[in-house]
């Protein structure tokens, strides 16, 4: 079979890339554990004990790492579209993490005061068209926001992918509206090409609203 010009310049980038040896090293699922790290060693956002819910979380590599730092005594909930592999500590649900039925069954898994920290590294099938990549990109950043808003414990976190566009600024806003203090995050392990940034929301200033 013939192989398309960016399939080949995707192997090529794959087999060089030293994020994907080091992850598989690691025993990483993928080279995406390796933004994680990055942002929590900057940040500390991962902590012994604390509650985690993890949007958007197939193949599970963050997963992997938030589990390894919360512990035993900790919590990860892991929910995406696609299924993800058991992994020991993680709780995972296949589901649409924008539906009732998703929002709901996480709530399920909730202690009672809610989430300490909520990820969503959620994005949309790319299309490679900019204008439609980005909209999607932005629902999803609005949908994470939503899920936060009920979820979380009042002073927890949300660290949250997003692709640069024009609805940017608006969605900081609204993340600044919900939360103490927002950073934007390109971790070194994010592809320079990529238009994927994070923001960063720390301190979330409301009680959790249940509304699933
Ligand atoms: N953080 C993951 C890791 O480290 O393995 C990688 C996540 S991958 C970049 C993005 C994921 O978002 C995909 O697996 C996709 O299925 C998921 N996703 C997109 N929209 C979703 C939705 N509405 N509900 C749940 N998952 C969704």
């Amino acid at each position: 079979m013939k192989r398309s010009r960016s399939a080949g310049q995707w192997l090529r980038r794959h087999v060089t890339d030293p994020y994907v040896r080091e992850a598989r090293a690691a025993g990483y699922r993928s080279r995406a554990a390796f933004k994680l790290i990055e942002i929590d060693r900057r940040d500390h956002l991962l902590r012994a004990g604390a509650c985690v819910v993890d949007l958007g979380a197939a193949p599970g590599s963050w997963s992997q790492v938030a589990a390894a730092r919360v512990g035993a005594t900790g919590r990860v909930i892991a929910i995406d579209l696609l299924p993800v592999a058991p992994l020991p500590g993680v709780h995972i649900l296949r589901a649409d993490a924008t539906s009732r039925a998703g929002r709901e069954a996480i709530e399920a898994l909730l202690p009672a005061a809610g989430a300490d920290l909520v990820l969503s590294d959620m994005a949309p099938n790319l299309s490679g068209v900019a204008a439609s990549d980005q909209a999607r990109s932005a629902e999803l950043v609005e949908a994470a926001l939503a899920f936060a808003s009920g979820a979380l414990r009042r002073g927890g976190d949300l660290l949250v992918k997003l692709f640069q566009g024009p609805e940017f600024t608006r969605l900081r806003g609204e993340s600044s509206a919900a939360f103490d203090r927002v950073m934007v995050r390109k971790p070194g392990a994010s592809r320079d090409a990529s238009a994927e940034l994070y923001l960063l929301c720390r301190g979330k200033r409301e009680d959790r609203a249940v509304a699933v």
